[in-house]
């Protein structure tokens, strides 16, 4: 995406909303209606102080600000701003008249990104806000691809569901939190049965269809935003249910066991394939009944083993 950055795209893409401080009105007017006849949205303000107090209430992706001004001047006021974390990056220009090579390097030493004459000339700025776009828009590209590489890290790609590694990220704190505030936890642990049968008798492709249906069948039955699944293993899951005590988890595992008769999935044939899960539930009623996770999966385990013991296709529960 990044290299098939034209100025085309650019040109096509919003322009960035501007933060303009200047403490002389006339230039300050002058220069915001330069940039609102290129489309921005500009905020006027007018001085640094005010420029903090805006950035603090909203992103802006590009500051202009005057050299000199009174009280905080502009590079006192990029150091300001490269010392917070204003929620994305801010692309700084100064606003200058002449300037001596010692303050261009004090000004790029503060984190400035570009420096301008006044009095303003219009192509010139037009010139030094594209600029800006397209710094603003590799960054804006370099974001999105860390966020992607973050939720593809913890994300499992068969089912979609959060993987082990989410899962031993995550379990500690759902602990450490229900040992605080004194509330119940319970963690569920389900496999499917005879699993390799399944595979073998319908093939790879069809095992693979049944995860991802009994994925979204763990998922759709849990609560939104509360409770939350993990892919443990092949065909092991994990659901974590905070503010649930065991009785409370005994009697979804029950709910989720019978469900999976109900779910459909076909073998190339049409051939309707079937399946069941085992489960295993731990929990405790009062938040400091609560074990550190390792024993808490390990609890889920047994019980999950207990159950495959007792004939499969069953919950057993393991206080
Ligand atoms: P049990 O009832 O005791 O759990 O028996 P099982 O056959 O389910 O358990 P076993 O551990 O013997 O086999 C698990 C199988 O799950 C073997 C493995 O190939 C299969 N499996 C693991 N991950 C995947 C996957 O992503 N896709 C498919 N299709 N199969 C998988
Ligand atoms: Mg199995
Ligand atoms: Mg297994």
């Amino acid at each position: 995406m990044l290299a098939r950055m034209t100025l085309l795209t650019l040109l096509a893409s919003e322009p960035p909303a501007i933060l303009l401080v200047h403490d002389e009105p006339a230039a300050r007017t002058l220069i915001a209606g330069l940039l609102r006849e290129a489309g921005h949205e500009v905020v006027e303000v007018g001085s640094g102080v005010a420029a903090l107090a805006a950035l603090e209430q909203r992103h802006f992706p590009l500051l202009l600000a005057a050299w000199n001004m009174a009280g905080m001047d502009g590079v006192a006021l990029c150091r300001e701003v490269r010392g917070h974390a204003f929620g994305g990056y801010v692309y700084i220009v100064l606003l200058s008249s002449l300037l001596t090579e010692e303050q261009l390097l004090a000004a790029l030493a503060a984190g400035v990104d570009d420096c301008l004459t006044q009095p303003v000339q219009k192509p010139l700025l037009l010139a030094r806000l594209l600029t800006s776009r397209r710094v603003l828009a590799l960054e804006a590209g370099l974001q999105a691809a860390k966020a992607e590489t973050e939720r593809l890290s913890i994300t499992d790609s068969l089912t979609g569901m959060y993987n082990r590694r989410y899962l031993m990220q995550e379990l500690p704190g759902e602990v450490e939190r229900a040992r605080r505030f004194g509330r119940p936890l319970s963690v569920l642990m389900c496999d499917l049965d005879a699993f390799k049968a399944v595979n073998d008798t319908w093939g790879h492709l069809v095992g693979d269809e049944v995860l991802r249906e009994f994925a979204q069948h763990l998922q759709q039955g849990t609560r939104t935003g509360i409770d939350w699944c993990a892919r443990y293993g092949g065909e092991e899951f994990v659901i974590v249910l905070p503010e649930t005590d065991a009785d409370g988890a005994v009697k979804l595992a029950e709910k989720l066991r019978l469900g999976v008769s109900d779910l459909l999935v076909r073998a190339v044939d049409g051939t309707p394939v079937p399946f069941t899960a085992s489960f295993g539930v731990t929990g405790g009623r009062r938040g400091a009944d609560t074990p550190e996770h390792p024993v808490l999966l390990a609890r889920a385990d047994l019980a999950l083993y207990q159950s495959k013991l007792g004939g499969r296709n069953r919950v057993t529960l393991r206080s």
